[in-house]
């Protein structure tokens, strides 16, 4: 019988499965806090349980483990890379990022991507599964333990669409805000969807109090779709309108996340449309330099940047220049994984 990633189970789940192997229940909350408080890697690190249960705990169970097979480290910042090898070999990749109020964390949720954006590098070779909860969690838990700090903040925005991997990214919600367990407060989690409208709705309904960052990165149904082939599905207006009913279900103002590509969706016309699309809106927008692909032919100049924020400013939308972290370390994401695989 294969051994039970105890690391996905919710602590309701694992009360089940403790009475389920002739335990009593309370036990279930003591193991949950040394995997998610104390995070121990091994059963007999479980100091106050008896022997015969950590037996049963090693026969039924595996606390799975991701190794750090690379970490780079930025020179200029301190940004932190780390490529994880999951158990069957397979990559992902984490930043870890110093702000002034704490460390930041960007998982990924999938091993690839069947997105299909044009401007991004995880999606190149493709899609290969879907991340389980633990794998999402063990991303914090092991940068936490390589690096020695404790993660203030979440974002979902490594390789992969976390919403085409929803109910695994649901399940670690649960898990990393769980009062019993890690206790991160979901105030400090932000999730990045190219636009998957339905689960865009779907979150809506959940009320967690995350932030919901939509990539937008254009303002036109032409452009869009040129670059982003989600958009063939669901349309901007579709999507523009699920975020305006994501904002008044939830009260949480939105983030529009618009990388810029000189020549592509960086002109004042384009500004002048974007502020159209999204007046309104409890929203606030961030503006990206392109990171550069190897494959595609893309970049922005800082100018460019700075004269698209000041065209927003001046119609009156709210919007921020994202700091550019890691840039010695090719912080973005999905070409360190690419260079081990050989894909
Ligand atoms: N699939 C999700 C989350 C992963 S991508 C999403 O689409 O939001 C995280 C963010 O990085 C997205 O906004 C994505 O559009 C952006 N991104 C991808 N490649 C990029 C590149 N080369 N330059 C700048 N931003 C990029």
């Amino acid at each position: 019988m294969d051994k039970k990633d105890i690391l996905s189970l919710s602590l309701v789940q694992l009360e089940e499965e403790i009475l389920l192997i002739g335990e009593k229940k309370f036990r279930a909350k003591q193991i949950f806090n040394w995997l998610h408080q104390k995070k121990v890697t091994s059963f007999d690190d479980m100091q106050n349980i008896p022997k015969d249960l950590r037996t049963k705990l090693n026969d039924n169970f595996k606390i799975y483990h991701l190794e750090a097979e690379r970490t780079l480290k930025s020179k200029i910042d301190g940004t932190v890379k780390y490529l994880y090898r999951l158990e069957d070999g397979n990559h992902v990749e984490t930043v870890l990022m110093d702000y002034s109020y704490g460390t930041s964390i960007c998982v990924s949720t999938q091993v690839g991507c069947k997105m299909g954006c044009k401007f991004c590098a995880s999606t190149i070779a493709g899609f290969r599964r879907n991340l389980e909860p633990s794998e999402i969690l063990l991303q914090i838990y092991e940068s936490e333990r390589n690096s020695g700090k404790k993660i203030s903040s979440v974002v979902l925005m490594g390789i992969g669409e976390p919403l085409d991997n929803f109910d695994n990214v649901l399940k670690f919600l649960e898990l990393i805000s769980s009062p019993e367990g890690n206790g991160l407060s979901l105030r400090h989690v932000t999730i990045s969807t190219c636009g998957i409208v339905p689960k865009i709705k779907e979150l809506a309904e959940l009320k967690l109090g995350l932030t919901l960052a939509i990539s937008l990165h254009a303002s036109d149904n032409k452009s869009r779709s040129e670059t982003m082939p989600i958009n063939n599905r669901y349309h901007i207006e579709e999507l523009i309108s699920a975020c305006k009913g994501y904002v008044s279900k939830t009260g949480r103002r939105i983030t529009f996340e618009y990388a810029l590509i000189d020549g592509v969706n960086s002109s004042h016309e384009d500004a002048k449309r974007l502020a159209n699309l999204i007046r309104g809106i409890n929203c606030h927008v961030n503006l990206i330099p392109v990171n550069k692909v190897a494959e595609r032919n893309y970049s922005t100049h800082m100018k460019t940047v700075q004269s698209f924020k000041d065209s927003l400013d001046k119609l009156g939308i709210n919007a921020t220049i994202r700091r550019t972290l890691g840039s010695d370390i090719n912080a973005s994401c999905g070409q360190l994984r690419r260079n081990a695989e050989n894909i």
